[in-house]
């Protein structure tokens, strides 16, 4: 066992359990810091920013304190199109890297914005690498920003971002990453992987409450970025410029989440910080697949590109199976699952993060075990089509 055993308490009043990427099932603790009223002005609102921004750039580890934070209001996608529009120049080049719906919004964003991108569509899950990469960017100078997403968590694929960071930084170009249910539980250390930006947002590994995101970026890049953004309300440098002069955010902050944050942030760090978040995170998908794979359900990715985030698995092809009913009787049981996000072939998934542990997540298995049985699924086994398209992954 590590030195820091986190108490997972039950939600209460009944609640079910969220197996999903957020929001997510948040502590006591979190949900009451949230009973208080705070004046947006008022100094000890302004030291609660500052407290949060100084607490999420220590996270990049060594080197952080050539980056700052800039949180910013709305659901993550919101911060996402903040990065991209303010980093972005009007007359750069992106190359955005899809292998599911995240990396298609971001594409989908800069075709809103009107900037000129490049796209690398791998379908559903097939991961990015780096040579595919790096020969796209030989191809195309006029590229000049490379968009990654750390775990694409419609798949629930962790991303090789190292290995994409390295080919376009040997390229000369730049990287600008989604680490939105990554952060906080995956390491993304700048000393460890180059990029520019990053984005992620409240209420993924942080286990705070949904209402904003945050935007880390160097800070010569955010000095760089004056002019770029498209938008008013989204414009990182101006949120970063005023924030930085006044202590307060440009418009209406959400107080009480920003409040219910630190709490969150005060309990990731008593876990042991991002190591500890993954090592709990890590168990719980590890207790739960193996488990799931005993009842004869298969994952969709390999080992080797499974997330500790979410986990996508392939609905049985016992013609008894129905997802909707699977989905109700594992609600009766006090467990919100996921449906899956996949083309070809049916598929669920299973989020191993918010306040969880592995013996949770047993529950879960037991759960998932009692359904098939009133279902009267004799196998859990996916489709020879499920399989088929998994092997391509090995190709
Ligand atoms: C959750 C998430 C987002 C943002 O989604 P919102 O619904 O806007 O919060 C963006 N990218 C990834 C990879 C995510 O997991």
């Amino acid at each position: 066992m590590n030195a820091h055993t986190t108490r997972i308490e039950p939600p209460r009043l009944g609640e079910p359990y969220l197996l999903t990427p957020g929001p997510l099932t948040t502590s006591y603790a979190v949900k009451e810091a949230m009973l208080k009223d705070w004046g947006s002005w008022d100094g000890d609102f302004r030291a609660m920013t500052r407290d949060m921004r100084s607490r999420l750039v220590a996270m990049l580890g060594d080197g952080s304190e050539d980056f700052d934070c800039v949180p910013m209001q709305g659901s993550g996608t919101f911060s996402v199109e903040a990065m991209l529009a303010s980093f972005l120049p009007r007359d750069g080049k992106a190359l955005v890297l899809a292998n599911g719906a995240y990396g298609m919004r971001a594409a989908q964003t800069l075709e809103y914005l009107g900037r000129d991108f490049t796209l690398l569509d791998k379908g559903d899950y097939l991961p990015p690498r780096g040579y595919e990469v790096a020969q796209i960017l030989a191809e195309d100078p006029a590229i000049s920003h490379v968009v990654a997403i750390h775990c694409e968590t419609s798949s629930g694929i962790l991303n090789p971002v190292e290995e994409i960071s390295e080919v376009v930084y040997a390229a000369g170009r730049k990287l600008l990453i989604d680490s939105m249910s990554a952060f906080g539980a995956i390491p993304l250390e700048v000393s460890k992987v180059r990029y520019e930006a990053m984005v992620s947002s409240a209420n993924k590994c942080i286990e705070g409450v949904p209402g904003f995101g945050f935007i880390i970026a160097k800070k010569d890049e955010l000095e760089a970025a004056k002019g770029n953004s498209h938008s008013m309300s989204l414009d990182v440098h101006a949120q970063w410029a005023h924030m930085n002069k006044t202590g307060q955010w440009r418009f209406t902050p959400p107080t009480h989440v920003v409040a219910a944050f630190l709490e969150a942030l005060r309990a990731h760090e008593v876990e042991g910080g991002v190591a500890g978040r993954g090592r709990r995170y890590t168990r719980n998908r590890d207790v739960m697949v193996s488990g799931m794979r005993e009842l004869g359900f298969e994952t969709l990715l390999d080992n080797r590109w499974l997330s500790p985030i979410i986990v996508t698995f392939f609905c049985p092809v016992d013609p008894n199976f129905v997802f909707d009913r699977f989905y109700e009787l594992m609600k009766e049981k006090g467990f919100i699952i996921y449906p899956g996000k996949l083309t070809a072939v049916d598929s669920f998934r299973v989020g191993c993060i918010g306040q969880m542990d592995e013996h949770i997540m047993r529950q879960v298995v037991t759960a998932a075990s009692e359904t098939l049985a009133e279902m009267g699924v004799a196998s859990a086994l996916p489709p020879a089509a499920a399989l088929e398209e998994r092997a391509k992954l090995a190709s």
